[in-house]
């Protein structure tokens, strides 16, 4: 750059700096930093977002920047005199640096691999784009999202949930059911002389029996937002851990920052269990019965200041006013020892009188969970206050080797199904023999994670398949067998253009072979 296009360049920075050329300002700059306005400080640097910074300031920040060899730029002479070249030109009359490059808010040139905060990320007003709430026009604020006629019959949902979730055929009816109950309160809207009760739902089932599972699918299958929280990490307002209001905010951020939107969604608070009332404790339960009762009134429906974009309140974070007397609650807990509590129950009930029955009847009952009531999870930990707030109650069942086999197969996106396209892709085709599922779902079940354990028995031994199929272009078909799942022996591999089919093994056709991987 020559002498002169600097000056040049120095001259319309000035013109910049003066207040938009030839428009007259009301008000006198002031300083970002120290705060002096332009009549105490001299003239400002104009940064972009209206920012403007007094030449003292801007010189001591350039000296503090220079205190350190930032990537070996103070060693290297000529970058050094370049920079030094940039901000004295100022104080020697050649104003400011050029208007183009202010204008981008970048550094200057010269400051190679000096990044700056870019300011325009944080938008006009410096609040980050995830704590803005979302603004409505007028039409879009008087009309309902949910249309009564659109939203589907419970026998309509539960087709749908059995395209995804296996078994579990009472709580997906439970479920179904209650969910279209709470729409058609919500899309009615007429408190007129009945009111509808909100049907929030407590849900009960060993780990990995598909709890967690079966909300997300629901909403999906209504297309409304859906956040899903822990309970264990909620404590009481002013302790270390989440507000219980951050549940809301989760919901928010689901629905994009939109409040109405966030307002007919659904919460699903996991390991509900773990905020029971803690027994033999002399101190604050600030994790357990304080967060029942803080509850309280999130399940029943009130107004509540939550923090948007964080996890608690706090002076930087906006608060938005969501009204949850629309939203549907769901808790889902393992309930540990519940059944043991049932039992209890129903052995004093029935060792008395004609009706007595022998002792050990309930112990070997499978189903036992399906018979609780409101007393047992009461005598568990839960305040009588927080359950009438959970109106409709589902167990659901532990699943067997079965059910299991079937949620291998049977669902749309089963694991299987998902193995056999990616393997299709490689025109292979994926089989599993019949006993070969029972192993897994055997192995499964020991393992006592319900669902959770058969992805990664099926991905360990799936490993050396996806690794060792593709390298050989004629293979056609693999069909994985016991003894692949047991260890004690390989999968049957099938070369191309053979018809292979097992009948092939019988017929003792030699292009059907077992390896081992
Ligand atoms: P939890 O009951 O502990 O919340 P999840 O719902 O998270 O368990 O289940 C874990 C995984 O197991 C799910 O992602 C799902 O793939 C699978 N799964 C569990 N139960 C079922 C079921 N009944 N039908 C289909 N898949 C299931």
């Amino acid at each position: 750059m020559s002498d002169k296009d600097q000056q040049e360049q120095g001259r319309t920075t000035q013109q910049d700096g003066q207040g938009n050329s030839g428009e007259k300002k009301e008000y006198e700059d002031v300083c970002f930093i120290c705060r002096r306005p332009e009549s105490k400080a001299g003239k400002m640097f104009h940064l972009p977002n209206n920012i403007c910074v007094c030449d003292d300031c801007m010189h001591k920040t350039m000296d503090a920047v220079s205190q350190y060899d930032y990537q070996g730029m103070l060693s290297n002479p000529a970058l050094f005199n370049m920079l030094n070249d940039q901000f004295t030109r100022k104080s020697d009359g050649d104003e400011g640096t050029g208007k183009e490059e202010n204008q981008k808010g970048q550094a200057p040139k010269g400051f190679t691999n000096i990044g700056f905060i870019n300011l325009a990320d944080l938008g006009n007003d410096g609040i980050p784009r995830k704590q803005k709430i979302k603004k409505k026009s007028k039409e879009e604020k008087g009309k309902p999202i949910l249309d009564i006629r659109s939203i589907p019959a419970p026998h309509r949902i539960k087709e749908q949930l059995d395209q995804y979730v296996v078994g579990q055929e009472h709580a997906k009816k439970v479920i179904s059911v209650a969910v279209y109950n709470h729409y058609k309160r919500v899309a009615t809207d007429t408190m007129d002389d009945i009111e509808i009760e909100k049907s929030n739902i407590l849900m009960i089932g060993p780990t990995g029996c598909g709890k967690t599972y079966l909300v997300k699918t629901l909403a999906r299958l209504l297309d409304v937002p859906l956040a899903i929280a822990d309970a264990t990490s909620l404590t009481e307002a002013g302790y270390i851990g989440d507000d219980i209001e951050s549940v809301v905010s989760k919901l928010l951020a689901a629905a994009d920052n939109d409040v109405d939107k966030a307002e007919q969604g659904i919460i699903f608070i996991d390991e509900i269990d773990k905020i029971a009332r803690k027994k033999n404790t002399t101190s604050r339960d600030v994790s357990g019965e304080s967060v029942q009762q803080g509850m309280l009134k999130l399940l029943e429906g009130a107004d509540v200041e939550v923090p948007v974009g964080a996890n608690s309140k706090n002076a930087m974070v906006p608060l938005a006013t969501v009204n949850t007397r629309n939203i549907l609650f769901i808790c889902g807990g393992a309930f540990p020892d519940l059944d043991e509590i049932i039992k209890e129950r129903l052995r004093k009930q029935t060792s008395i009188g004609f009706n007595a029955e022998l002792k050990d009847k309930w112990d070997k009952e499978k189903d036992i969970l399906e018979k609780v009531t409101v007393e047992d999870i009461r005598t568990f930990g839960m305040i009588p206050e927080f359950l009438g707030r959970l109106p409709v109650t589902c167990t659901l069942k532990g699943l067997n080797e079965e059910m299991l086999v079937r949620i291998l197969k049977e669902p749309r996106n089963a694991i299987l199904k998902q193995y056999q396209k990616l393997l299709e892709l490689d025109e292979v085709k994926l089989e599993f023999s019949d006993d070969a599922l029972e192993a897994i779902a055997k192995k499964a079940a020991q393992k006592d994670t319900g669902a959770r354990a058969l992805r990664s028995i099926i991905e360990e031994f799936m490993l050396d398949i996806m690794y060792e199929i593709p390298k050989d272009d004629n293979i056609g078909r693999v069909t994985i067998t016991r003894e692949y799942i047991e260890g004690t022996g390989g999968p049957l591999i099938d070369i191309r253009g053979n018809g292979y089919a097992l009948e092939d093994k019988e017929t003792g056709n030699p292009d059907t072979h077992t390896i081992i991987l």
